[in-house]
């Protein structure tokens, strides 16, 4: 049986192991001096103990957010008990250049840490140890991944030629709109509207030209309208805009306002100019229409009558 090493040697061992083990650990004392700075500390800081020992941290990092790491360390010292912060809290404590070729895509160390207090042979916390782990790695995948769902997210809500509400999530919206309706009865409408003759635009320009005029007749309705109206595309070329606190008056005035800029615009593709009109149907929702889908059929035969008068007009339903 080999014979048990002496304590010496085993406080070396231990020495080297602390000095090489790929986390960060600072002994800090009651004031902030610290008292160990192992290698890990040393490479990202290039701070050898020779700068740091016995100087206190603040000075030397003056990134370290002062009051709430004073706070965080004072409880550890009173309580005795571990504190744990991680970078979803603070992304680091120490900003450290990140090397690592895998996670390149950060500029800094993310570092989850953990205090530890630190009895001495009385059993009294005069020392902390301040462990610091690299967490970049994890942050990074958490952080891409978060980044790419609510990339999701927003391409399942919205039609990908012209960045509007697809249709589905339009009814879902227009349906909120109209059991808000139901309890507050404030005034609210519905515009839809349909470009005129489009296949013959089709057949004309090609269907990446008509692509193209679905593209920019979008584009126009998002410059007529606020941030708090919802417009979305309801099929091919038709469009539908939920106008909440507007009237009969107020909606009307929208569409006006989008049936003349439309009239006015060229669509530019290729060599060809296009220009081209749109018609739109207006209905203020009223307690008589009893589910979104009667409000959406008044604004549709608007737009039927629309048409029939010929085009390039907005008409109000009446009942
Ligand atoms: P009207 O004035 O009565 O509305 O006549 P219209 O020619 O516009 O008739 P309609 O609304 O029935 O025609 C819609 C056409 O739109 C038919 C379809 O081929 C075309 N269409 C639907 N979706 C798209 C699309 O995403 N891109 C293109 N380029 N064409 C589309
Ligand atoms: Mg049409
Ligand atoms: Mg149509």
């Amino acid at each position: 049986m080999p014979a048990p090493k002496d304590f010496l040697s085993d406080f070396h061992w231990l020495m080297d192991v602390l000095q090489n083990i790929d986390v960060g650990l600072i002994i800090l004392d009651e004031e902030f001096n610290i008292q160990l700075w192992n290698s890990f500390m040393q490479n990202h800081s290039a701070m050898g103990p020779a700068d740091v020992l016995g100087k206190n941290i603040f000075e030397s990092f003056p990134e370290l957010p002062e009051p709430w790491f004073r706070q965080k360390v004072q409880s550890v010292f009173v309580l005795h008990n571990s504190a744990f912060t991680t970078w979803e809290q603070r992304p680091y404590l120490f900003k450290f250049k990140n090397y690592r070729p895998v996670t390149g895509i950060a500029d800094f160390m993310y570092q989850n840490s953990t205090i530890i207090p630190l009895k001495d042979t009385r059993g009294k916390v005069e020392h902390i140890c301040l462990i610091v782990y690299d967490v970049t790695e994890v942050a990074v995948n958490r952080l891409q991944i978060q980044a790419a769902n609510l990339q999701l997210h927003e391409i399942s809500r919205t039609d990908g030629l012209t960045g509007l509400l697809n249709r589905k999530t339009w009814e879902l919206d227009a349906e909120q709109e109209y059991k808000r309706f139901k309890r507050h009865e404030h005034p609210c409408s519905l515009v839809m509207f349909d470009i005129d003759h489009f296949k013959n635009i089709n057949d004309s320009y090609g269907h990446p030209a008509g692509d193209e005029v679905i593209r920019q007749t979008a584009a126009a309705v998002k410059s007529c309208i606020r941030d708090i109206d919802i417009a979305g595309r309801y099929g091919g070329e038709e469009f539908t805009i939920v106008l909440s606190d507007t009237d009969t008056e107020g909606a009307l005035v929208v569409a006006e306002r989008i049936r003349n800029q439309i009239q006015e615009l060229t669509v530019h593709y290729e060599d060809f100019a296009i220009q081209f009109t749109v018609s739109l149907g207006v209905a203020q929702l009223t307690q008589q229409m009893t589910n979104r889908t009667a409000w959406i059929d008044c604004a549709d035969k608007a737009l039927y009558q629309a048409k029939k008068n010929g085009r390039n007009n907005s008409v109000v339903y009446t009942p």
